[in-house]
């Protein structure tokens, strides 16, 4: 195996901060020599750096290579492929605080949750690193004396890797870090906002030593980068995880082609709080649901779902929190509340504030950008509280992706379930409750890929599949061994040892057959 090569030159100027893709092995400009600028959403005025703005002729030339690369990497045994990941794993350990630091910058995550982030990457690199020595195939009987059947997992080939901005560590390594150890090369396309957290993702892997062209990067526009990756005929496999509208999009651009495809979209989940709740409980954990990562999370609690008996004890507790609720720059320890992404995310928030009054909702708090004084600096929006919202509002069926939180009540446990399952999302939900009976009836009735009882509805683990029901996704799983239907092929082996033509379905063995 190749020694990984000087990781400088991921920067080509590096007192302008201007970065480069990474195409077999090598830091490289756009074809088209454009940019574009990368800033902290904390502080607008802080540009974090320019990166390619790269089109087709750029994701071509990384399929080119990812190609070529997957013929000598399909051979590299899985526990030696595992290797790599092992020491990226390693890295990530060492480079922790930094890498958390960019994150922080980069999208704005209170330095908490972007530690936790980078956490969720290292729990995965050693999680998929062990996985090298295992990938389970399994064996099974023949129907048939003298024959052995099992069956092998095998690489699919070359990864297109499409990925959002508000895990832009975490996500990334839930694709890249079983795609390599299966044996596939990738062409990784990050957010275009956090495109310095990917760099430095594709750096560890250099300094941990991955071949050149295995893992290949390029920066740019979904539209000029993302999409021609997926339609690219040499490219096998999709994962790609952002929103429901642009899945739908590239699920019809892989589908015409007979594609492998995975998506992990969107979320409407919701947190149901049953009249005999650990109140306080309940509220902790609807605080870190609605507005952990400011409310931009596919598992944010956008919807909390109270039993009309303990409504006003539970909102006087919560709106007590909100209050107290410290918002600003993302790298300061004492902000709970970090901006959001963008402007665009601002002015989309702002809209389902409108949408939710015309709607006839009540808002209890917040519902505006916040401007004022350093507010000014960056793309912040005040913890938003409506009530008296019903089922079937816009705000109680659309994802938000913003502080925002919509109170429902419930008088029956049926009428939870049915609102609670209303939406055409099915990511994420939780249940409050301290009855046995309610909480396994939840289980067994919520239509949401991840269930939580008396927990918030966020937090994933590496180990544990995830990904959801219904419009949140195609029907597969990140995470834990689950995530190799996707990276993987099912190759069934039949060997016949009898030294004679037997025919399955055909040749019958009879119970009391005493052929050889
Ligand atoms: P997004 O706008 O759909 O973008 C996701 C990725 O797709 C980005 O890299 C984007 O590039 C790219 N892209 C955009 N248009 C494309 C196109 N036409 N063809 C190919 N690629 C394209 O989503 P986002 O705003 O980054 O992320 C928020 C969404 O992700 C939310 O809906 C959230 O629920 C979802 N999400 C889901 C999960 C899950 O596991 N289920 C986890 C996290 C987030 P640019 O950045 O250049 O636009
Ligand atoms: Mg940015």
């Amino acid at each position: 195996m190749k020694k990984a090569s000087m990781v400088e030159g991921a920067r080509r100027n590096v007192k302008n901060k201007t970065y480069c893709n990474f195409i077999g092995g090598k830091w490289v400009p756009a074809v088209s020599s454009r940019g574009f600028l990368d800033i902290n959403p904390s502080d607008k005025s802080e540009i974090i750096g320019e990166f390619p703005d790269s089109d087709s002729n750029d994701v071509n030339e990384a399929i080119r290579v990812a190609k070529e690369s997957y013929k000598f990497w399909k051979k590299v045994p899985a526990p030696k492929r595992a290797e790599v990941l092992f020491k990226v794993g390693e890295i990530l350990k060492q480079k922790k605080e930094e890498l958390s630091t960019v994150v922080s910058t980069e999208l704005g995550k209170v330095m908490r949750e972007a530690r936790g982030d980078v956490q969720e990457a290292i729990d995965t690199a050693y999680h998929h690193a062990g996985e090298g020595r295992r990938l389970f195939g399994f064996t099974t009987p023949s129907e048939l004396q003298n024959k052995m059947a099992f069956v092998l997992r095998h690489p699919v080939g070359v990864c297109g890797l499409i990925t959002p901005w508000n895990f832009p560590v975490a996500i990334p390594s839930w694709k890249l870090f079983p795609a390599i150890v299966a044996g596939n090369t990738v062409v990784f396309k990050p957010a275009s906002d956090t495109p310095l957290c990917a760099t430095m993702l594709v750096e560890i892997f250099q300094e941990a030593g991955l071949p050149d062209g295995v893992l290949n990067l390029v920066h740019g526009k979904g539209s000029s980068v993302g999409r021609p990756l997926a339609s690219h005929p040499d490219v096998s496999v999709v994962s790609f995880t952002g929103s429901a509208d642009v899945g739908r999009e590239i699920n019809e651009i892989c589908g015409k082609r007979l594609k492998r495809v995975s998506c992990e979209l969107g979320g409407k989940n919701a947190e149901v709080v049953m009249e005999d709740a650990d109140l306080d409980l309940a509220v902790e954990g609807a605080i870190w649901g609605a507005f952990g990562t400011t409310g931009q999370r596919c598992t944010a609690t956008s919807r909390i779902i109270l039993h009309k008996k303990i409504k006003n004890q539970f909102l006087n507790r919560f709106l007590d929190r909100v209050s107290k609720l410290k918002i600003g720059n993302a790298l300061k320890p004492e902000t709970d509340v970090g901006p959001v992404i963008n402007a665009q995310r601002l002015e989309s928030i702002q809209r389902y504030i409108e949408i939710g009054e015309e709607e006839g909702a009540k808002l209890l708090v917040g519902g505006k950008p916040l401007t004022n004084g350093n507010y000014g600096k960056g793309f912040y929006f005040a913890p938003t509280v409506f009530d008296n919202v019903n089922k079937e509002m816009r705000l109680a069926q659309e994802e938000i992706f913003g502080p925002v939180t919509s109170v429902i009540t419930f008088e029956t446990p049926d009428e939870a379930i049915d609102i609670l399952n209303s939406t055409a999302y099915g990511l994420s939900s939780s249940i409050y409750t301290r009855d046995v009976n309610k909480a396994f009836r939840y289980i067994e009735e919520s239509e949401h890929g991840v269930c939580y009882v008396n927990a918030s509805t966020i937090g994933a683990e590496a180990h544990l599949p995830f990904g959801g029901y219904k419009n949140t996704g195609n029907g597969h799983r990140e995470g834990s061994h689950q995530i190799y239907e996707i990276f993987t092929e099912w190759k069934t082996v039949v060997v016949d040892y009898s030294g004679k033509l037997q025919k399955a379905q055909m040749d019958d063995v009879s119970l009391n057959s005493k052929k050889k």
